[in-house]
């Protein structure tokens, strides 16, 4: 039984902040949705959803994968369409959270529940034993709580919360939909007030604010300290709350100070006078444009508690703490925190001290594991590691002692001691190859049986945890078939070849070209077929620029400035060492042209490779997929890409036009799209996506921008894309494989067509919507889709198309600002309009 069909239809009640951001999401699952909420007392009756839906196409970042798709969303009031409920499978209700409104809805739609409905109310705190309570008795054991993380679409936590009634085959049943049908990563909570994440999150904040008033530090400094340097967001902590609303905030800490009477930190659960007063003056955060933070034309600006004013804000960290910060073995890390005297260290060590406490405490109140705690933090919170793996990265035992020291010397929040469960034995963590600590049973809690984990041959790993799925990859952590510094070709146990690469944000050089050749000569001779997976997003950045040119720097004989690129390349963001202008490499290496169209031949060598293997390639793709990445899962014989692929080709971007095949591809596939019509206007799409850089959004629109085919999968949860492809290629072999026959009698648009293209850019150029280069570029990219200086309606072949590809680039690169475009890349990592 697929229990994943059986949530065929959805009702969310409430059409606010997140009632209609989840109903986005349930459409971009393909799953139709109705959408309620009270009848507007004038005009159209279902005015408020209406508006609501309007709403959802303007928020940024977009709740929906496409705007078309809000049209699968169904509005209705409950004065008029309560009979709509029978239809729906799963209703979720996401109005106000007060518990005598959602009682009272309770009564009006549990009438209309169809007979097998499950009711979750997506409430973030209020007790899911209560509300249950006002549903009928006879409903109950189909009644649980889903708690939804702002925003919906892209927050991968849902916590689940049953209450004493739930039937539990219907929990794993809605669990099965949440994880494989809309992709998230679901944690059973206990009915406590805020469950987990909140509980934990919140904590973590005002311990944050606390010690941070304590030792009198800004809210900038505390930011400074507080974000990527803990593997945090980079809004950290008070950014963070002008982002939720400080308003909404106070309502999440008011929820822990009135009903956590007994929770023994309760003096901290209450709102500082700093930030009541902020919220009377209506400065909430970002949404009324001032609240901790002010933005003053570009200038941020930050409230200093002594003065009661906005001051610049400098977010430097002290002499000194960079180097300690920026230290990333936790043990090390939170050794120097623990004995260094800077304030601010000690600010740092108090923080993780009272949250470690907090959660050890906490543990079995709240949670049924610490994997549960763990990952709730992190797919609810956004941490790289949740506070157990740190704790337990940094030296489990060690890190006990000085907390417990700190207890006994009256420092921390709190005065009872760990529990006797964190030092009991020789433990050393609470995550191990068995699982992880469960304190109700003292024992360690393997993952979920539940078959739809089955679908994540590696799911996502906590430190200190145990990584594959053991029934999926019978080898360990997979076995090496060939590895070099650039990729990995390996196998799980059966018989598909999974290549893999090494380089940083998986970027494309000369190794990966060459490895990709030989990983399709291998998997031709002995394997079913080719999976390209990455092990964490992205899939690829795109070519290397840097190795895309050593070619020609070597001939050119400067190995001085080399090294120096080379190592620049290492780092993040390929920043180059000391400015040294890449100005005379380019005006060097582009003397030496054979060297360089070798390798932008190679490139067409390796996706046509790709496309033509006599076994199939499938593209796993999650995250970006750029330029050169975004050309390889064009060649593939089927992309399998999660819903969170952001996918487009960006050449432009430094001044030069797909020439690893992407522009080839572009002019077949608005051939076939076009099926013997008018080409055009579908080369003209293709067109403009290249020539703006454009990159899709989400899987759905690199769809509709042509970058994926009908053909090609989109997945919503990431962790299940390496199990898809495996079942793609299962499918493509399943009858005897044949690549595509080459094509070599495509149409092309020809002069009439460049005449066009350059026409609507001469308009833009003259507009001054873009600039001389950019028609320059521009015009190589039409040259090149619209297959040259021959007749409309010419048949050409697949060299053709690349020949001109490389021409161009070749031409491209020999200009001034091309090359400007790349150094400034190589520096900043971002594209420079010139
Ligand atoms: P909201 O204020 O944006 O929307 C509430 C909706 O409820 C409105 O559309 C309103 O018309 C409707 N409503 C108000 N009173 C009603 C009544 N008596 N009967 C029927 N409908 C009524 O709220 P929100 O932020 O979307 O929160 C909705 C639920 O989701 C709450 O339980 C909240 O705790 C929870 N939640 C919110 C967030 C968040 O970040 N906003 C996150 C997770 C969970």
């Amino acid at each position: 039984m697929n229990q994943n069909l059986q949530i065929r239809k959805v009702a969310v009640l409430g059409a606010g902040v997140m009632g209609a951001q989840i109903a986005a999401h349930l459409v971009n699952a393909n799953v139709p949705t109705i959408l309620f909420d009270l009848a507007a007392r004038e005009g159209e009756p279902n005015g408020i959803v209406n508006k609501a839906l309007e709403g959802l196409k303007k928020l940024e970042p977009s709740p929906l994968a496409s705007p078309a798709k809000v049209q699968y969303i169904v509005a209705a009031n409950y004065q008029q369409h309560l009979e709509k409920l029978r239809e729906c499978d799963l209703v979720i209700e996401a109005i106000a959270e007060r518990v005598d409104w959602k009682s009272d809805l309770y009564h009006k739609v549990a009438p209309y529940l169809g007979a097998h409905a499950i009711f979750a109310t997506n409430t973030s705190g209020l007790s899911i034993n209560q509300l249950a309570a006002a549903f009928p008795e006879s409903l109950r054991h189909r009644f649980c709580g889903i708690h939804f993380f702002n925003p919906p679409r892209y927050m991968h936590l849902v916590e689940l919360i049953a209450c004493e009634n739930t039937d539990v085959g219907l929990l794993d049943q809605l669990e099965t939909f949440l994880v494989s049908g809309l992709g998230k990563g679901v944690v059973r909570a206990k009915d406590t007030p805020n469950f987990i994440a909140n509980r934990i999150g919140v904590f973590s904040l005002l311990a944050t604010a606390h010690h941070a008033r304590q030792m009198g530090l800004g809210f900038d400094t505390v930011d400074a300290l507080t974000g990527r340097y803990l593997g945090r967001p980079k809004s950290a902590t008070f950014r963070t709350l002008d982002v939720v609303g400080l308003d909404t905030f106070a309502h999440v800490v008011n929820t822990m100070r009135d009903n956590l009477a007994d929770d023994p930190w309760h003096q901290y659960f209450a709102v500082p006078n700093w930030l009541e007063k902020l919220i009377a003056q209506g400065a909430l955060g970002q949404k009324s444009k001032r609240g901790i933070y002010q933005k003053s034309g570009k200038e941020i600006r930050v409230l200093d508690l002594a003065s009661g004013e906005y001051r610049a804000s400098d977010n430097e960290v002290g002499l000194g703490m960079k180097e300690l910060l920026r230290e990333r073995d936790w043990a090390k890390k939170l050794a120097m925190l623990h004995s260094n005297p800077h304030p601010q260290a000690q600010f740092l060590w108090a923080m993780f001290r009272d949250v470690f406490h907090y959660c050890a405490l906490q543990l079995e109140h709240i949670a049924d594991n610490a994997r549960d705690l763990d990952c709730a933090v992190r797919w609810g919170f956004g941490w790289d590691s949740g506070p157990f793996e740190i704790w337990q990265a940094a030296g489990w035992q060690q890190v006990a002692g000085w907390i417990n020291a700190d207890i006994a010397a009256g420092k921390a929040m709190f005065s009872a001691p760990l529990p006797a469960w964190v030092t009991e034995g020789s433990r050393n963590g609470v995550h191990n190859a068995q699982g992880s600590y469960a304190p109700a049973g003292k024992t360690y809690q393997p993952r979920s049986a539940l078959p739809v984990y089955q679908r994540q041959i590696f799911p996502e790993r906590l430190l200190g945890e145990v990584v594959f799925n053991k029934s999926l990859c019978t080898v360990g952590t997979g076995e090496t078939i060939f590895e070099n510094e650039s990729v990995r070709l390996w196998h799980t146990g059966d018989d598909i070849a999974i290549l893999s690469f090494n380089t940083k944000m998986h970027v494309i050089g000369d190794e990966v070209l060459d490895s990709i050749l030989r990983a399709v000569d291998e998997a031709e001779a002995r394997w079913r077929g080719l999976i390209i997976w990455q092990t964490e997003p992205p899939f690829s950045a795109g070519a290397n620029l840097l190795q895309l040119m050593q070619g020609m720097q070597e001939s050119a004989g400067d190995a001085g400035m080399l090294g120096k690129l080379k190592q620049a390349a290492n780092r993040v963001k390929y920043t180059v060492a000391g400015g040294g202008g890449m100005g005379d490499l380019f005006k060097a290496a582009i003397g030496d042209v054979p060297r360089v169209e070798a390798v932008i031949a190679k490139f067409q060598q390796a996706t046509m490779r790709i496309k033509y293997a006599k076994v199939p390639v499938v593209s796993a793709v999650d995250g970006l997929a750029l330029g050169g990445g975004c050309e390889i899962i064009m060649h593939s014989a089927r992309v399998v890409a999660s819903l969170e692929s952001y996918i487009g080709l960006v050449e432009v971007g430094v001044g030069v036009l797909p020439a690893g095949g992407g522009s080839k591809e572009a002019t077949l596939r608005s051939a076939s799209e076009a099926k013997g019509g008018d080409l055009f206007p579908f080369l003209r799409r293709y067109f403009q996506n290249i020539a703006m850089g454009e990159v899709a959004k989400s899987a759905e629109l690199a769809r509709e921008m042509g970058y994926l085919r009908p053909s090609d999968r989109i997945v919503l949860n990431r962790f299940e894309i390496l199990h898809v492809a495996k079942q793609e290629i299962h499918a493509l072999t399943a009858t005897d494989y044949r690549p595509p026959l080459p094509a070599t009698q495509i149409p092309v648009a020809g002069r009439p067509g460049i005449a066009t293209l350059q026409a609507a850019m001469v308009n833009m150029l003259e507009g001054g919507f873009i600039s001389e280069h950019d028609y320059k570029v521009g015009c190589a990219v039409a040259d090149t889709l619209c297959g040259g200086d021959v007749e409309a309606g010419s048949l050409v072949d697949e060299q053709w198309l690349l020949d001109l590809e490389r021409k161009h680039f070749i031409a491209l690169l020999a200009t001034e600002k091309t090359q400007a475009r790349i150094e400034y890349m190589l520096k900043n990592g971002k594209p420079l309009r010139n």
